[in-house]
């Protein structure tokens, strides 16, 4: 439950004027009966399959707790804390300044700003492919990227969470920071961050990150396949 942001000071709850706003219902406030319709709303369907696998012992656990609140619209973009009444609706823009409403699938896929980190990720690996602009799509066809190795799967998956924290955290510095960082910079902290996590959970990872730079798809076991073309049927 404090994953769904139940507990104070979870997603849930708004710190205005020094006290806590029950979201849900901010005329009445808190109660069990609307912390159970919370728990059981039907506006984010429980996606068994989809939210299970961000689970996965090569990725730190907050940013597992991250993806899955993203795939289950739980985090706090600008149209979600809109909805929450958190904040005015003349705030619902992308911070990066495109002109577009900051939704989940603009900001790590349809922003040409900040989500054109994923076309550098896809020549960065050598990969040509048509992907889904709708983010659990994605996920799910990046994570069993078509036509490679099922061993190589969990590599896959480690790149697109690196990619789309490091792309929140970009976010973030916009909005809070007022710091921008071009994609070419994000990229490299895709690099940095998977090649960090592999390193500190998967004792078989032995390369270099200039290894794992340069030669990626060879790092995760991905032989014989210079440049590899595949696409979606979405
Ligand atoms: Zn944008």
């Amino acid at each position: 439950m404090a994953c769904l942001g139940w507990e104070e000071g979870g997603g849930a709850w708004a710190h205005i004027h020094d006290r806590w706003k029950w979201l849900p219902d901010p005329s009445q406030g808190y109660s069990v009966c609307g912390a159970y319709q919370f728990l059981t709303s039907a506006d984010a369907p429980l996606d068994r399959e989809c939210t299970d696998n961000v689970w996965h012992n090569l990725i730190p656990l907050k940013v597992s707790l991250f993806v899955w609140r993203l795939l289950r619209s739980r985090l706090a973009t600008r149209d979600n804390l809109v909805r929450r009444r958190v904040i005015s609706d003349e705030l619902i823009m992308c911070p990066a300044g495109c002109g577009f409403r900051e939704e989940a699938d603009h900001l790590f896929l349809g922003c040409a700003t900040l989500s054109s980190v994923w076309s550098l990720v896809w020549h960065w690996l050598q990969i040509s492919s048509v992907y889904s602009c709708v983010i659990r799509d994605h996920f799910h066809h990046f994570c069993r990227m078509a036509g490679m190795p099922r061993s190589s799967h969990s590599f896959f998956k480690v790149i697109s969470f690196a990619c789309v924290w490091n792309t929140w955290k970009e976010r973030n510095n916009r909005m809070f920071n007022n710091k921008a960082s071009d994609p070419n910079t994000i990229l490299d902290n895709v690099k940095l961050t998977s090649f960090l996590w592999l390193k500190a959970h998967l004792p078989s990872f032995v390369f270099a990150f200039q290894d794992w730079r340069r030669h990626t798809l060879l790092c995760m076991g991905v032989v014989n396949l210079l440049f590899h073309v595949c696409s979606f049927v979405l």
